[in-house]
């Protein structure tokens, strides 16, 4: 049966890692007393060396689950004693007073406001001196709170205990000989749960202060009889020299004080006295107790098991998972979707986005030189002229190609194209670091936007350096040929009918907003005439002003038929039908004999020619960002997922990272219960096989 107890708690620490609830719970001793009973006393005497916080100070703030496993000494006799704290990850703890520090801290870490805590603190000692035990060591009961512990600090003891000593606990009531029993809280306490003494055990300390024959008295239990009995003792530590001689002196100092007694004590057989009796009486009071506890928690481990079973089958379809599979998975899937998203910065995409930029900036310059210069009538006149030869076409048009053309050379395109493609990157990463998973993981989201913004605050600078650098040659000169020349014209005839559909577009939603045609026209007419007003108005005190005469600055009176809103929509309109005239005036310029003839006429066809510019800015550009930026980036980026991101990770940081998500938290939860409660019912099936011949099995008529 000794095996059973030591399985048995093994399974009970098992269980209490599962589930903190009462339905799978193996009993254990609650030690309870008021403070200065003695209660540490007895429990250091049980474990043989002085290990709990001490002080005037209330001490014990939290319960200490403790748990005794008996080992083998280790070769040549040698005594192998430690402690440890799982929860904490200290390791092993050969030194008694460092477990007492320990416990000292975890006690007082505990804010005074609260006084007590009901988590309680998980302590196993190993040592071949120990019983196979489980103890849980309780705040002592108050009599009276001093002035700076809290009012209800009384109370909260008394329920943090009647917690503990509920079912199938049993109580280990401490009770000092020289105060009545009558007084003794703990008794009082497990008479409350426990009215018929089942399964109260008493321990009746500081025996050497009241006369042999009174604390015989008390043992024998006739005044409050316990089923489980009185046990009596004496060990009162001396204090002095080293600990664990201390100890010892003081159990030799016990039994020798009932030895010296022994007619009130051993005369009498059925008094239970010293602490090895004491021991010995835990440890069959622990035994049988969890032995009847054995049927009904195996059937409620069952219950629970083919719960967890059945919600794993169904949930998940059985299928197992680890953290470190879902960290793979979570890379595999990472690099996959960036791989995926590369497709978008291939050459002729990222040459094509770049030619869009250069379009816009074309459309500019061709607007700020050539549409708003007065002489675009006579300029477009030009073009009709059968007769007239490039050479003949006025130098005042040659230079203004030249402008447009360094124009849009010279407006920063190595850093613009740079920064459009490092920001369609930039937008990339945020999105793959926003979405699924990366949404549950916000530290390995936030270091994957940190690294790709890294590699591509490196690699901008030179980039765009280096972009700069090629295209400077088109800064001096650009030739075309024949065939780029007609597809720069193509281009720009598309160019053009995109944005005469776009000012037509917005022109016919204006003119849906005032509520047709007629009436955008009238509000056009308006508009051009006040505005053709002020400036005569202008003119007027311009002229007034150079005369010497008094400025008249009388506004002639104009009833306001429209509203703000309407004038503004007829700006507007006016803008694009003006917009409108000369996209189609240089459309059918492009359109022309004269400009199909080549690049001859690009003086007067400068949309054909810089767009022929425009695309060569674009190919050369994504050339160089293709090498310097993208090249570099789709190379450096997964090494750095590899090196940074994941893969230096230890286990308890891919368990964490694994359990952000929640998904894979419930997964992981559930399986493990199930795991767990597999192991526990393996356990508890190998010792029904032990105790099998001990149950008769009924039978059948
Ligand atoms: P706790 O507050 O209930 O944990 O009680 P302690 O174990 O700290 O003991 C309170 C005081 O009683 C200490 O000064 C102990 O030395 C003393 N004490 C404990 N056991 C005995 C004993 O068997 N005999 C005597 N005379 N004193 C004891």
């Amino acid at each position: 049966l000794m095996h059973l107890t030591k399985k048995l708690i093994g399974i009970r620490t098992l269980l209490l890692s599962i589930d903190q609830s009462d339905a799978l719970k193996l009993p254990s001793i609650v030690v309870i007393g008021s403070q200065s009973s003695g209660k540490s006393s007895v429990l250091e005497a049980l474990v043989g060396h002085e290990f709990l916080p001490k002080g005037s100070n209330m001490v014990t703030r939290r319960p200490i689950e403790l748990t005794l496993i008996n080992t083998p000494p280790g070769a040549n006799g040698q005594v192998v004693e430690y402690g440890e704290f799982p929860s904490l990850g200290l390791g092993k703890i050969t030194d008694f007073s460092q477990i007492q520090k320990t416990l000292t801290d975890l006690n007082l870490a505990v804010p005074a406001s609260e006084a007590v805590s009901d988590e309680p603190i998980d302590l196993r000692i190993y040592s071949p001196n120990v019983p196979d035990l489980t103890l849980i060591d309780l705040p002592g009961y108050v009599q009276i709170a001093s002035m700076d512990q809290p009012e209800t600090l009384k109370e909260k003891i008394s329920a943090l205990c009647e917690k503990y000593i509920r079912e199938p606990n049993i109580v280990l009531a401490v009770c000092a000989a020289d105060v009545d029993l009558a007084n003794s809280p703990a008794l009082r306490a497990s008479r409350k749960v426990d009215p018929l003494g089942l399964r109260t055990l008493g321990v009746v300390t500081k025996m050497d202060l009241v006369p042999p024959e009174q604390g015989a008295t008390i043992l024998s239990g006739n005044r409050y009889p316990l089923h489980l009995g009185y046990v009596g003792v004496v060990c009162k530590p001396s204090g002095k020299s080293g600990r664990r001689e201390t100890l010892d002196v003081a159990a030799r100092r016990g039994d020798e004080y009932f030895r010296d007694n022994r007619e009130h004590f051993h005369s009498s057989s059925a008094l239970m006295v010293g602490t090895d009796t004491l021991r010995k009486r835990l440890m069959e009071v622990l035994e049988s107790s969890m032995a009847s506890s054995l049927h009904g928690i195996t059937n409620a481990v069952q219950l629970e098991l083919e719960e967890a079973q059945y919600q794993f089958k169904v949930q998940y379809n059985d299928r197992r998972i680890s953290p470190e599979s879902y960290v793979a998975e979570t890379i595999d899937a990472l690099k996959g979707r960036f791989k995926e998203f590369t497709v978008q910065f291939r050459k002729p995409a990222v040459r094509a986005k770049l030619k869009n930029m250069l379009d816009e900036r074309v459309m500019d310059v061709l607007e700020q030189l050539y549409w708003s210069d007065k002489r675009i009538g006579e300029f477009t006149g030009l073009g009709e002229d059968k007769r007239l030869k490039p050479e003949d076409v006025e130098p005042y048009w040659k230079y203004k190609l030249e402008a447009a053309s360094s124009l849009l050379t010279k407006s920063g395109v190595g850093r613009d194209a740079t920064l459009l493609v490092a920001d369609g990157l930039r937008t990339l990463m945020d999105n793959i670091a926003a979405g699924e998973p990366f949404n549950f993981h916000p530290r390995a989201s936030e270091r994957l936007v940190q690294f790709a913004h890294m590699i591509l605050r490196d690699r901008i600078p030179l980039t765009s350096d280096q972009v700069e650098n090629c295209i400077k040659p088109y800064k001096y000169e650009v030739e075309v040929d024949e065939r780029e020349w007609e597809n720069g014209r193509t281009e720009a005839v598309k160019l053009f009918e995109r944005e005469l559909n776009m000012c037509e577009e917005k022109l016919k939603d204006i003119r849906k907003k005032v509520g047709g045609s007629r009436r955008l026209n009238n509000l056009m007419g308006y508009v051009r005439s006040i505005e053709e007003k002020e400036r005569e108005r202008q003119k007027r005190r311009v002229a007034q002003a150079a005369a010497g005469e008094e400025i008249d600055d009388a506004v002639s009176e104009e009833s306001y038929k429209y509203t703000p809103g309407q004038l503004v929509d007829a700006r507007y309109a006016a803008l694009y039908t003006d917009r409108l005239d000369i996209l189609k005036l240089r459309l059918a310029a492009l359109r022309s004999k004269r400009c199909k003839a080549g690049p001859e006429s690009d003086m007067l066809c400068p949309e054909a020619f810089l767009n022929v510019v425009a695309d060569k800015l674009a190919y050369t550009s994504s050339m160089f960002i293709n090498i310097e930026l993208l090249d570099q980036f789709f190379y450096q980026f997964p090494r750095e997922i590899d090196s940074r991101l994941l893969y230096d990770l230890d286990r308890t940081e891919i368990v964490e990272f694994a359990r952000e998500n929640p998904e894979i938290r419930r997964h992981l939860d559930l399986q493990e219960r199930k795991d767990k409660l597999e192991e526990v019912m393996k356990r508890l099936n190998s010792l029904s096989v032990l105790r099998a011949d001990t149950q008769p099995t009924p039978r059948r008529p």
